[in-house]
């Protein structure tokens, strides 16, 4: 089943969705870059901006035309709305002589997002597996998960660091989304052909104006994705690539990324599958209250492998393997799938530019040289 709405209806589908209690966001220019913030209106969207993206680089430049989601993926991701850098799990208050620990309850919010990438769902849908699907269950993401309402953008213009084609996450959404969409030119203006996802999709949808498409507009839709899976800016071969790394631990690459490599741990904070935390505890500074949270961590932090009185991962050429030989190669044995989505982030958001699309080849050439 699909539909088609128009700029307008795309308003609507904000405002039924906050008549509806949902906290809308949506990919927003803030502070020079596209990030997801609360919004009321499409208006407030990054409209008529394309990103210039490329290894430690990040730039908007102005698009010769008003379109809604002409550029790609922004800093944050959707693992910022549904898995938060900071949050409590429990406090605690002095009660006489002893303390009274409470469990922080999972947040209430209701979290719509309108302009998800098919590389994020993919991203999603991992730490679904992480965090849901095993004997651990992460309460207050699962509370997130569970409230939030996904609208979904198939991407036409890929970016330069852009390869989710090769990592079988894009650029157009096949699961994951209540409603998805792709934004066409038609006649001077601008047309959302999408599909539905899940039945409250459905309902949403039934209190917004809207059409059904013809297969003309169905196929232009399919042919703009279909062109940009051909258009992506880099590409990684995946097929060898887990047992290529897990056989390589002392490759002498290893050295020679972390001579560039600051451990700074950007990639990881910008990874939409990272998903490493660490705890910390801050009191009061009458002591008589305390709380526990659980904040975002870094595989490339010295305290992060610290056992036994040392630790374990103290160069950086170790935490560098470490990280990218779990994200592209434990990780599959681990939880049945890539840890990378092909978003490209890591690639922007390091500050020495380290592009592992291109240290792979590298790697693999050493080798067979
Ligand atoms: S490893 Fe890099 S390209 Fe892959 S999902 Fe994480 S940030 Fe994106
Ligand atoms: S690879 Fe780049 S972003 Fe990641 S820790 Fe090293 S310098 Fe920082």
């Amino acid at each position: 089943m699909s539909f088609v709405l128009k700029r307008s209806e795309l308003d609507q589908l904000v405002t039924v969705l906050r008549e509806d209690g949902y906290q809308v966001y949506g990919p927003v220019v803030v502070d020079r870059a596209i990030r997801y913030r609360r919004i009321d209106s499409i208006d407030e969207l990054a409209i008529g901006v394309r990103d210039v993206q490329g290894p430690g680089r990040y730039s908007l430049v102005e698009r010769a035309d008003d379109a809604i989601f002409g550029h790609t993926v922004g800093v944050t991701s959707l693992k910022d709305l549904f898995f938060p850098p900071r949050r409590a799990v429990w406090t605690a208050a002095r009660d006489g002589d002893s303390y009274r620990f409470e469990p922080a309850a999972p947040t209430g919010a209701r979290v719509a997002v309108i302009g998800a990438r098919s590389c994020e769902l993919a991203a999603m849908s991992i730490h679904d597996t992480v965090l849901l699907g095993g004997e651990y269950v992460d309460a207050d993401y699962e509370a997130r998960r569970k409230a939030g309402f996904i609208v979904s953008i198939d991407c036409t213009e890929p970016g330069e660091v852009c390869f989710c084609a090769s990592m079988g996450t894009g650029p157009g959404a096949d699961g994951g989304f209540d409603l998805a969409m792709t934004e066409l030119r038609v006649d001077g203006g601008w047309e959302y052909v999408g599909r539905y996802g899940t039945q409250r999709g459905e309902a949403i949808l039934e209190r917004v104006e809207h059409r059904v498409p013809d297969q003309i507009e169905i196929g232009q839709a399919r042919s703009a994705v279909s062109a940009a899976a051909g258009a992506m800016g880099r590409e990684l071969t995946v097929t060898g690539l887990p047992e290529f790394l897990a056989s390589h631990r002392q490759h002498p690459s290893w050295a020679d990324i972390a001579d560039r490599c600051l451990a700074c741990g950007n990639c990881t904070q910008a990874c939409p599958t990272c998903f490493c935390v660490s705890t910390i505890d801050t009191s009061s500074l009458d002591g008589a209250t305390m709380t526990h949270d659980v904040r975002w961590d870094s595989c490339f932090s010295l305290d992060f492998s610290f056992m036994g009185g040392r630790p374990q991962r103290a160069s950086i050429d170790a935490r560098y393997r470490q990280w990218l030989t779990h994200k592209l190669s434990g990780w599959v044995e681990q939880f049945g799938s890539s840890g990378c989505v092909g978003c490209g982030r890591c690639i922007t958001w390091c500050p020495v530019g380290i592009d592992f699309t291109a240290e792979i080849p590298r790697m693999m050439e050493r080798i067979d040289g």
